[in-house]
């Protein structure tokens, strides 16, 4: 079995606190349809969090994120996940997929809250089957990369808490074999950032590197130009 480093014990810890909020919830909504406004407080946590720490959020808080790691994470196949679900049009989609069926529905039941909860715990039930299918059969992240709480803190999570990767990275890959999300913080070498703004901020790739490449705070930048520090790399496509 793979051993941890102390970045993925710490968040696996965590994680135990917040999983159970998840099958708890679709649990009583079924009952307890009211309960689906619930829903609203992980989507404030996303956006409120990713607004100054990036998608830190998801990392251990989310529910569903530390359920798909912590109970995925032992039948998924953890293969690569395939590039369909990064794809730009395809979270776009699925934002305007998600939030048009919350409105349309809220406006056929619009004053009864026990039918508006309804339609979120039927949402997240959907939604999270369809998670743990992904889940199993590519990468317990899978459903990540294109949940549209995700997606929208993507969107804010620009330069927030930023991963500073240093020239000392030799692209030894160890830091993709360890990040929950199958990032590539060496394809940012030379950018002095990692640009990709799915980064869970988890640490697990600080913990991984064997050269000391990566990190949240800029005592690694030494080898680095100023102008270099300031300005913010691209997204690359993969
Ligand atoms: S683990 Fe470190 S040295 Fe290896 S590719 Fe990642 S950043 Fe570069
Ligand atoms: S890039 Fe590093 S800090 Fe960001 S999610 Fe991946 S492992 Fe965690």
């Amino acid at each position: 079995m793979r051993k941890l480093n102390s970045a993925q014990i710490k968040r696996a810890t965590y994680q135990k606190y917040t999983f159970w909020v998840l099958p708890a919830v679709i649990a009583a909504g079924w009952i307890y349809p009211a309960a689906g406004f619930l829903l609203f407080l992980c989507m404030l946590g996303a956006v409120g969090f990713a607004l100054y720490k990036g998608r830190s959020w998801c990392n251990w808080m989310c529910p569903r994120g530390a359920f798909y790691d912590l109970l995925l994470g032992k039948i998924s196949r953890n293969v690569q996940i395939p590039g369909f679900f990064r794809k730009k049009s395809v979270r776009i989609f699925m934002v305007l997929l998600i939030m048009s069926v919350i409105g349309i529905q809220f406006y056929q039941v619009w004053g009864n809250l026990n039918s508006m909860g309804l339609v979120l715990i039927r949402l997240l039930t959907i939604t999270t089957a369809a998670g743990i299918i992904f889940g199993t059969l590519f990468h317990p992240r899978t459903w990540c990369h294109i949940c549209p709480m995700g997606t929208i803190a993507n969107w804010l999570s620009k330069g927030k808490k930023p991963l500073y990767i240093s020239d000392n990275c030799v692209s030894c890959k160890l830091c993709t074999k360890v990040c929950p999300m199958q990032l590539k913080p060496y394809d940012y070498k030379g950018f002095a950032v990692m640009g990709d703004n799915d980064c869970l901020k988890c640490s697990s790739c600080v913990e991984a590197c064997p050269k000391k490449a990566l990190s949240f705070s800029k005592v690694v930048q030494s080898n680095f130009q100023e102008s270099r520090k300031h300005s913010y790399p691209p997204e690359i496509m993969r």
